[in-house]
């Protein structure tokens, strides 16, 4: 298949594109699409054969379910059963934005979009382009990340070129996600309704509004039973392996562990990648060295995490080391992600 690739203009040509991008979508193809978290694979999430396609071509199991992207609030009642009036309150505060709330699914949902489930993930994103391609492919547009099953999510058209070329009809390039990380999940058909992936909004954004929601407990334990098939094992994950080195202790010993790491990699022949905050960026002479942002910087750090994971593939470096970051705000979801991106890395190369 031939992926046609459009770099948006920001002008009067978008329409255009737009356009032809949505009938793409209505006629049943799948369009890659920048949205503020990261690059989505859209197809129409009310034709089951869409469905499947995205599926193949990211290589992702067809239980892992997907979400249905809306372009205003009122479409949710179309494949949604009921509303919670929690769900009301989150939607007016957080919509469009990054924020996922699953409800029950009405019967134009069909199975391949929601992995089988009787439940519907829906979000509204807050981008433009996201927004005029939805409205212009029918109103619903099941997205997962335009990635190959597990490796990090795109946050630029090229990273979903590199993935995507060949296996989707188009590309719709917008510049970079603002944010950088997938959207937090609430799942509101649990009581009390539960988070099942945090992102942007965080917990304490959502309790303001709705106090019950607590977190589910595999959010953070890498073993516990997953209530989603997203939630399991190494996933967002760079090439290489890749080893968190704690920051409880004093930030010297973790910089001097991580020298000490990269010193015995490199004794070996290995080429080593570090990810780190810039206070700590001239620490680690002779690896390849991704600053993600200043400490203090949740969003930025945030925001660079998933492009300096691709570098590091790009690179092809051999093995990584990443300090952790602050947990206050996004960082709790980046460090989410970056504890599930090293899941497993024990399995790919024997531990450091
Ligand atoms: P993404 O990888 O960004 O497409 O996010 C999809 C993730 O949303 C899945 O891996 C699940 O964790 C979650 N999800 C979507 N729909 C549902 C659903 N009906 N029930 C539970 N989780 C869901
Ligand atoms: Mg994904």
């Amino acid at each position: 298949m031939n992926t046609k690739y459009i770099l948006l203009a920001n002008d009067n040509t978008d329409q255009e594109a737009i356009e032809e991008a949505g009938s793409v979508i209505r006629s049943g193809g799948l369009v890659a699409f920048p949205t503020e978290t990261v690059y989505g694979l859209g197809g129409d999430a009310l034709n089951h054969h869409a469905a499947r396609k995205i599926y193949a071509a990211k290589g992702r199991p067809s239980d892992n379910p997907l979400i249905v992207h809306i372009a205003d609030t009122d479409s949710l009642q179309d494949i949604a059963q009921e509303i919670p009036e929690a769900a009301r309150v989150l939607a007016e505060k957080y919509w469009p934005g990054p924020l996922t709330m699953i409800f029950h699914k009405k019967a134009c949902v069909p199975d391949e979009t929601t992995g089988g489930r009787d439940t519907v993930a829906v979000r509204f994103p807050d981008q433009h382009t996201a927004q005029r391609l939805i409205k212009s492919a029918g109103g619903f547009v099941c997205a997962p990340s335009a990635n190959l099953s597990g490796k990090p999510s795109p946050t630029t058209g090229r990273d979903v070129l590199e993935d995507m070329d060949g296996r989707i009809d188009m590309i719709l390039d917008d510049g970079a996600s603002v944010i950088g990380l997938e959207s937090t999940i609430i799942d509101m058909t649990s009581d009390p309704p539960e988070l099942l992936r945090p992102g942007a909004i965080t917990l304490q954004m959502v309790q303001s509004c709705v106090p019950g929601v607590r977190l589910h407990r595999a959010v953070d334990d890498q073993d516990g039973a997953p209530r989603a098939p997203g939630m399991k094992y190494r996933h967002y994950a760079p090439q290489a392996p890749l080893y968190l080195i704690g920051r409880d202790d004093a930030r010297e010993d973790v910089t001097g562990r991580i020298r000490t790491l990269c010193e015995q990699a490199m004794r070996t022949g290995k080429k080593v990648g570090v990810l780190t905050c810039s206070e700590n960026a001239g620490c680690y002479q002779g690896a390849s060295v991704k600053i993600l942002g200043s400490e203090d910087d949740e969003e930025a750090l945030a925001h660079n995490l998933f492009k300096s994971l691709r570098e590091f593939d790009r690179e092809g470096v051999d093995i990584i080391f990443s300090e952790t970051f602050d947990e206050s705000g996004i960082g709790f979801a980046l460090m989410n992600r970056l504890k599930k991106a090293a899941a497993g890395s024990a399995g790919k190369d024997k531990e450091p």
